[in-house]
């Protein structure tokens, strides 16, 4: 695998690789990888001549600078896994390569960011707005591989994608979970022995909002299961649940009208914020 830390340095090696003829996938992280984020690097490897991961803990997305400082970073670890997950090529900046000046550059996406993480980490897509166009700039893949797990950020993406006419395209991975059902994370290393048991209560109430919404058409049905389920558990603190259209993010009255219904959820178990998401479709839940 090949590793580079400075802009000049990657883009070299991929003209290079161009001039073979060749077409990569790019798999954007922060890092602490899990086996999420394999999943992105196997399925890029599948579909593209080689993949190119970026590992690279963005500060102008973080909101809460605690959550910054907190961030887990382990780099060999995360070299060591890329590799064997077969990640051809490596790129790991340092922040004053990122951001050789202070950026000042304000993005707006209307309707997508002023619901659940918008609403909740004012700034935060306009710094992943600002990082995920940097590395399209830097990396020029042919596909760009995302999670469900940040469903908003997805949405967000694809406009800027859109709206820019960056020239790739996106694909949206399935999210990987724990066999408790618990969601993949990075921040799941946060959690304390007794706050990562109870932490699975985010998984099993979207399940069971999701069974609501099939059998009863009613988005206010699966959001009084969410509460009820909520309610009784200490050392857990439910920010949002919403019932919204996949793409538009906007709330859902009639699931029966929507291609994708997204159940989305955030809470803190402990210290820790989690997020999670399911998507119910006409023939089932992703
Ligand atoms: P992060 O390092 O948290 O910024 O995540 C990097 C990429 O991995 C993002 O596109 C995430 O949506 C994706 N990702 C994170 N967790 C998972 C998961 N459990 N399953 C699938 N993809 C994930």
């Amino acid at each position: 695998m090949y590793v580079f830390t400075t802009v000049d340095a990657l883009k070299a090696h991929l003209h290079a690789r161009r001039q073979e003829g060749k077409l990569w996938g790019l798999v954007p992280t922060m890092g602490a990888l899990h086996e999420g984020h394999l999943s992105l690097v196997r399925r890029s490897n599948a579909e593209n001549d080689f993949t190119v991961a970026t590992l690279y803990v963005n500060p102008t997305q973080f909101n809460n600078p605690d959550d910054l400082a907190r961030y887990p970073r382990t780099f060999d670890a995360d070299r060591a896994m890329l590799e064997s997950a077969g990640c051809q090529v490596l790129f790991a900046p340092t922040d004053a390569e990122m951001y050789p000046a202070p950026t000042t550059l304000r993005f707006s996406f209307g309707d997508l960011e002023t619901v659940m993480e918008g609403q909740f980490r004012p700034g935060h897509f306009n710094g992943v707005a600002t990082v995920v166009a940097k590395l399209f700039h830097h990396a020029e893949p042919a596909v760009a591989y995302f999670g469900q797990k940040d469903l908003q950020q997805f949405a967000v993406i694809r406009r800027l994608v859109q709206d820019l006419a960056f020239p790739l395209r996106l694909v949206r991975c399935p999210i990987v979970r724990e066999p408790d059902g618990l969601a993949m994370s990075s921040r799941n290393r946060r959690l304390e022995p007794e706050a990562r048991k109870v932490a699975a209560v985010l998984s099993y109430a979207l399940r069971e909002a999701a069974e609501a919404l099939q059998k009863t058409r009613n988005p206010e049905a699966a959001r009084g299961l969410i509460g009820q389920i909520f309610y009784p558990i200490e050392g857990v603190f439910l920010e949002y649940f919403e019932v919204v259209d996949a793409a538009s993010l906007q709330p859902v009255t009639t699931p029966e009208d929507h291609d994708e219904v997204a159940l989305c959820i955030a809470a803190y178990v402990g210290e820790v914020r989690l997020i999670d998401n399911l998507i119910v479709t006409r023939g089932g839940v992703q």
